[in-house]
C-alpha cells in the first residue's frame, strides 16, 4: 500500500469551472473555484483530488449526498447513467487567497470524460472535489529521482515548486510532442530533462523509460517517485529495484493509469 498524507478535516467540497486554457495540443489547464476552497488544505508536492464533473446531456451535476470518503461509497450505488464523473488530477496549483486551483488535464483524443471535460470545461461549469493527499514523502537530505509521463508531469512540476532549494536528483518528464513541455521553476540542482517525439502509436511512459534505463542513478540516500502509466511504473519498478539495486522502501510507485482499462466511475 502506496504510504499517503492526507488532511483529517478533508471533505467533499463544491466548486465551478471559472476558466479553461489550451496550453497545447495535448495539455488543457481548468481553473476552478469557489468560496468551499476556504476548507482546502493545499499541502503542495503532488497532491491530488478527485474531481466529480457532469455527465454529457445532463443540466446540473448530480452529487452524492454523503461528504468524505463516504461520498465515493454511495457513488457505487448511484445509477451508473446519472452518476456523476470521476477522475483523478494532480493539483497544479492552489491559490488560497483567491479560492482557485489549477488542474492539468492530459488530452489524449477527444472521446475519453476526462479528456472531453479537459476540452469543453466552460466557465460556470459545476465540480466537486475530494482532496485525496500527497505521497511523496522523501526522507530528509534524500537526493530525488523523478519518473513521469504526461499524466504525472502536472505533479512534478508541483513537486519540483514547492522542493525545498537544496534538492539535487533528476527528473524525466516525457511528454507528447516539444509544444507540451512547459516552463519550471525547479532547484538548480535538479537535472530536469524532458523527452518527447512518441509516435501516435506508441504507449505514453515508454520514452521515459528507455530515458531511465540510459540515467545514471543519483547515489543514495535517494528517494524515487514514479508515476505514469502501468508499464512504465512497473518496469521502472524492476529496473531500479533489481538492476540498480534501489531498495523497495526508497521508491514510490504510482500506476495512474492503465493502457486499455477507463478509470472506473
Ligand atoms: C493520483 C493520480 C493523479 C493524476 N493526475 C493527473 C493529472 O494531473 N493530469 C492528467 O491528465 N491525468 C492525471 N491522472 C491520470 C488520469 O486520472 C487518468 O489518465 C484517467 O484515466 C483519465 O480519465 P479519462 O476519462 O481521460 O480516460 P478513461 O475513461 O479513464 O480511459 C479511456 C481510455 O483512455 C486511456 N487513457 C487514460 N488516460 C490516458 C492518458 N493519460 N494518455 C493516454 N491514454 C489514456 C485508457 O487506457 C482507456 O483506454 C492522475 C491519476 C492518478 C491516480
Amino acid at each position: 500500500m502506496t504510504k499517503r498524507q492526507v488532511s483529517p478535516t478533508r471533505r467533499l467540497l463544491r466548486a465551478e469551472v471559472l476558466r479553461r486554457e489550451q496550453r497545447s495540443e495535448h495539455v488543457a489547464t481548468v481553473t476552478v473555484g469557489g468560496p468551499d476552497l476556504a476548507d482546502f488544505d493545499g499541502m503542495g508536492a503532488d497532491q491530488w483530488v478527485r474531481l466529480f464533473f457532469r455527465r454529457e446531456g445532463q443540466a446540473r451535476l448530480r452529487m452524492p449526498t454523503w461528504s468524505g470518503t463516504g461520498a465515493l461509497l454511495q457513488l457505487l450505488t448511484m445509477d451508473t447513467q446519472t452518476r456523476p464523473w470521476v477522475r483523478s488530477y494532480s493539483v497544479r496549483s492552489f491559490r488560497a487567497a483567491d479560492l482557485e486551483l489549477d488542474i492539468e488535464v492530459a488530452v489524449h483524443g477527444g472521446q475519453s470524460p476526462g479528456s472531453r471535460f479537459g476540452l469543453n470545461a466552460r466557465p460556470g461549469d459545476e465540480v466537486a472535489i475530494l482532496d485525496e493527499g500527497i505521497t511523496y514523502l522523501p526522507p530528509a537530505g534524500a537526493r530525488t529521482l523523478l519518473v513521469a509521463d504526461d499524466s504525472a508531469v502536472p505533479a512534478v512540476l508541483s513537486i519540483l515548486e514547492s522542493a525545498p532549494p537544496d534538492l539535487e536528483g533528476v527528473a524525466l518528464l516525457e511528454v507528447a510532442d516539444a509544444a507540451d513541455v512547459r516552463e519550471i521553476q525547479a532547484p538548480p540542482g535538479v537535472d530536469v530533462r524532458w523527452i518527447h517525439g512518441r509516435t501516435a502509436h506508441e504507449t505514453p511512459g515508454r520514452l521515459a523509460l528507455r530515458a531511465l534505463t540510459d540515467t545514471d542513478i543519483p547515489p543514495p540516500p535517494l528517494y524515487a517517485w514514479i508515476a505514469g502509466e502501468s508499464g512504465l511504473v512497473k518496469g521502472a519498478r524492476r529496473l531500479l529495484v533489481r538492476e540498480r539495486d534501489v531498495p523497495k522502501t526508497a521508491i514510490t510507485f504510482l500506476g495512474y493509469w492503465k493502457e486499455g482499462r477507463s478509470a472506473v466511475s
